[in-house]
């Protein structure tokens, strides 16, 4: 037999040794080695043994055979992934820039095999009256966890004990305690059969409209036909998109096919879980950051294998292993969160249909404001649109007041609340509802400095004023670094170092003052280190634990509260000061989303929108819910100013730890990127380069940051841009400087 040899990948992420290097393939290892397995090689001089991956066989030798060593073993410890994983993975270093480690360690999340994970499921012991009963009792003693437990069991007779401990965090004691009392039961079970059984005669037959038919039946009347599409569900939230969802879901797996789901972390909330788990049972399992690398392992191999059906989870999920993927739906598409914050860059979106291509499976998009891009897409016809804009239930869309600050200034209210707002905060606390005030900002975001001197307090690290928290702390934000607060002034000794406080804090503190009886939460990174405050803080907030939620845009998302008839946007402005491309997307989607949150019950919801520039026509468009007009005038932005998705936009990013070798490498790409515009034709010189110039942020923890930012109508050439800069870098011994690439950045550097 001809000698084999294997294309390995060693596993040590730096650029260096980013390329395969070619192994013999020892005859008594020849069944076992094939694409994707892990193996022990020899590597660099002293021969020391390393794990790579193998990512290609061939008979050919690339050098000399007598050079070429020898695999050492096979690692029977890895997941062998499939050819189709690692040309996902080939893809991605490709698209958005990478290692082809990094971008192999994206797809598979998880290399050891772990022990199985045991599931667990709570049944409740009593028929639904009593516990009903039960949890009214409970919640009179302030119980509400125990309550919270019984009603979801008095709803559904068996639950998944993750989705009552992590979804309605409820704490293993309590639901022992209630195991105790007899009212439920907790088995474990080491395969999931029927984790929800919804008590019968609960479970009501929905007819679903004109608009939400048309939709589940083109989608499969084109993939029938061997033609699936990406499809745009436009609607607002309410509109029924969730059940459209459902519907394709349901027929995919009738036909024998898979379904991947991605939703935004933040907005996997209890409720929307249950629906998918009532739907379909025991096929579908959910992945999320709270779970071990033994739970997400477990459940890569169960959908490898074929026992389940459905994946719902964030942006990871979408590298889920299925053996004969149909749909893969993208809820929230517009959300930030899909674009992954470490090289590989990429989208999910994006990556979505690239993979769907793969699979011959359709892609559907969610949102009630779609990113540019989608909309951008759709409207040129590569997506197919379809517009849903009636809520289901009847909930109406609230009433949005814009407050001018600049008029509130000139009739001297000093206050963070307009006069509106606080006559509208008075009713919500008369009549016991509940208001909701977000800011886009965490923390006393504002700087300290000194008034008699001017000096500003910065972190000796980064080049970014300290925040000012309520515990006598300046911190970083952007690396941590912490002080105390001093009396002085570090530079001129006066007494009078004072913050500007705009923060979270600050409003908490004013409503204190101006309504006293009014309890309080608040919720920002600050508050919510954990995803377990998250959800505790939320959870106190739905069981009318306070009558007013602040907090940063985490409060906008996810969770339904039925009593909130009161939403304050307190500086619509913040977020649009920023020198970003995308500002004015982001405050619109905020501001819609935010004004979403109000009346979603019964009751009729009010927003008070407040801004030092009413007339942007961000904040004029959000007010009146009005997309489309909110998209017209952006993409004419974007297409004088040639931005994504006009065009594509590569962000080059140089991080070193001395100034000069960044900078210098900086204008030597530029150099190398203008010589390419020379040598390539014509449509190189389309190419239009800004920078090199130092980031906004030019240093952050003691690491000083260029940037250089490539536009062109053609991705393909930013690809190739990045591969010429990626091979002259490479050829250039750099010492501490790492070069990232950011395509079609979600803000600028
Ligand atoms: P979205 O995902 O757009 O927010 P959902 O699918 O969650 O919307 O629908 C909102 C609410 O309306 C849900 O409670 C859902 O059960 C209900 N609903 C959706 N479609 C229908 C329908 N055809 N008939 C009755 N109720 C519906
Ligand atoms: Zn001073
Ligand atoms: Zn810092």
């Amino acid at each position: 037999m001809a000698e084999r040899y294997a294309d390995v990948i060693v596993d040590i992420s730096h650029e260096k040794v980013d390329r395969p290097f070619q192994y013999r393939i020892p005859p008594e290892l020849a069944g076992t080695v094939c694409p994707g397995v892990r193996v022990h090689v020899p590597f660099g001089s002293g021969d020391r043994d390393r794990v790579g991956y193998v990512i290609d066989i061939s008979e050919q030798a690339a050098c000399p055979v007598e050079k070429i060593k020898s695999i050492a073993a096979v690692d029977d410890k890895g997941v062998t992934v499939e050819s189709r994983q690692i040309r996902i993975a080939y893809w991605l270093k490709r698209q958005y820039g990478s290692t082809m480690i990094a971008a192999l360690k994206t797809v598979l999340p998880v290399k050891q095999k772990l022990r199985q994970l045991q599931q667990k499921k709570v049944t409740g012991c009593r028929p639904p009256e009593e516990l009903r009963e039960a949890a009214c009792q409970c919640e009179r003693k302030h119980q509400a966890a125990k309550a919270r437990v019984l009603l979801a069991l008095a709803e559904d007779e068996t639950l998944p004990y993750e989705l009552i401990r992590r979804k309605l965090s409820v704490a293993p004691a309590t639901l022992q305690a209630l195991e105790k009392q007899g009212f439920l039961k907790i088995e474990a079970e080491s395969i999931y059969r029927n984790p929800v059984k919804p008590m019968a005669g609960e479970e009501r037959e929905l007819v679903l409209s004109g608009d939400q038919r048309a939709v589940i039946e083109n989608v499969l009347r084109d993939y029938r036909a061997g033609n699936p599409q990406t499809y745009l569900l436009h609607g607002v939230t309410g509109s029924g998109k969730t059940e459209v969802y459902l519907g394709i879901i349901e027929r995919m797996i009738a036909m024998g096919k898979q379904a991947i789901v991605l939703i935004p972390e933040i907005a996997l909330t209890y409720q929307t879980l249950l629906r998918f788990y009532r739907r379909f049972g025991d096929r579908v399992s959910v992945m999320n950051s709270t779970l071990s690398q033994g739970e997400k392992y477990d459940q890569i191999r169960r959908a490898a294998a074929g026992d389940i059906d459905v994946i719902i989870g964030p942006r990871s999920a979408l590298f889920t292993p299925f053996p004969d993927l149909g749909v893969i739906v993208v809820d929230e598409e517009h959300e930030g969160s899909y674009k992954s914050e470490s090289a590989p860059k990429y989208h999910a979106r994006e990556t979505a249909i690239q993979i769907a291509s793969m699979y011959g499976a359709a892609v559907v998009l969610g949102s009630a404001t779609p990113s540019l891009e989608a909309y951008y897409r759709a409207r040129k016809g590569e997506y197919k649109l379809y517009e849903m804009n009636d809520r289901h239930g009847g909930s109406r869309l609230p009433d949005v007041h814009i407050v001018d600050l600049r008029e509130e200034l000139k009739r001297g209210n000093r206050s963070v609340f307009s006069g509106r707002l606080r006559e509208l905060i008075e009713q919500r606390q008369a009549a016991g509802e509940q208001t909701m005030l977000f800011l886009n900002r965490r923390g006393y975001a504002g700087f300290v400095s000194c008034r008699a001197c001017g000096h500003v307090m910065k972190c000796p690290h980064c080049d970014v004023s300290l925040s000012e928290h309520g515990n006598g702390m300046l911190v970083c934000h952007y690396c941590g670094y912490g002080e105390r607060r001093r009396a002085n002034c570090p530079v001129c000794g006066s007494r009078y170092l004072m913050g500007f406080k705009a923060g979270t804090e600050q409003i908490v503190e004013a409503l204190h003052r101006e309504f006293p009886a009014a309890r309080v939460l608040r919720m920002d990174a600050d508050t919510t280190r954990t995803r377990e405050s998250y959800e505790k803080i939320l959870a106190a907030f739905a069981d009318g634990k306070a009558d007013i939620l602040v907090g940063t845009q985490m409060i906008v998302k996810g969770h339904d509260f039925p009593n909130v008839t009161l939403v304050g946007i307190l500086a619509a402005d913040l977020s649009l000061n920023r020198n970003d491309y995308r500002a004015g997307e982001r405050t619109f989607q905020l501001l819609t989303q935010a004004a979403g949150r109000a009346g979603r019950g019964t009751k009729a919801g009010e927003v008070v929108i407040q801004t030092y520039q009413p007339e942007h026509y961000s904040i004029v468009h959000a007010a009146r819910q009005d997309y489309r007009g909110f998209y017209e005038e952006e993409i004419l932005y974007r297409e004088l100013m040639q931005y994504p998705p006009a065009a594509h936009m590569l962000a080059i990013l140089v991080i070193s730890s001395e100034q000069e070798a960044g900078s210098s490498l900086c204008e030597q790409m530029a150099d190398r990127v203008r010589q390419l515009m020379e040598e390539r034709g014509p449509a190189w010189r389309q190419l239009q380069m800004i920078g090199p110039a130092q980031a906004s942020i030019g240093r952050i923890s003691d690491l000083y940051r260029h940037v250089l930012y490539l536009k062109h109508a053609d991705y393909e050439v930013l690809v190739e841009s990045k591969d010429a800069l990626e091979l002259f870098c490479r050829d250039r011994e750099v010492k501490n400087v790492t070069v990232q690439y950011d395509f079609d950045p979600m803000n600028t550097y």
